[in-house]
């Protein structure tokens, strides 16, 4: 069971019907905390833990890390490119050691610790 970080509560993180808030990996929220502090200005979750059928409705792959709590899809005012700037260069000072793997999308941000793939830094539409 993960616990609320400073400005996040477990329950932003939950599924988006209510369930998998037990769900949630605490390495996630840790993460966008980190990127919070950064940034200095409030952070959106727009997704974290999916159950299967939420998934489905949201147009995930059916290996989302998001089923496993083990990722988040995040969105702030300074916008995605910024973000995904902010977030590349805490990896590089070393601040977040469990981030496997970053999407930047048009609007929004996904992190996850659901193991390493064969690059780190995705760009996509
Ligand atoms: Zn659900
Ligand atoms: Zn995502």
């Amino acid at each position: 069971m993960a616990e609320d970080t400073k400005n996040f509560k477990v329950s932003e993180f939950a599924c988006k019907c209510g369930c998998g808030k037990d769900n949630i990996d605490q390495r996630v929220m840790n993460m966008a905390q980190t990127i919070r502090d950064a940034l200095g200005v409030p952070v959106h979750v727009n997704s974290g833990c999916r159950c299967p059928e939420h998934n489905r409705k949201e147009g995930g792959v059916p290996k989302s890390k998001h089923l496993t709590g083990k990722a988040a899809d995040l969105s702030c005012s300074k916008g995605a490119a910024v973000m995904f700037e902010t977030v590349k260069r805490l990896y590089g000072e070393g601040k977040l050691p469990d981030l496997d793997y970053c999407i930047r999308y048009r609007t929004f941000i996904h992190i996850d610790c659901g193991g390493k793939r064969n690059n780190l830094w995705e760009i996509r539409k």
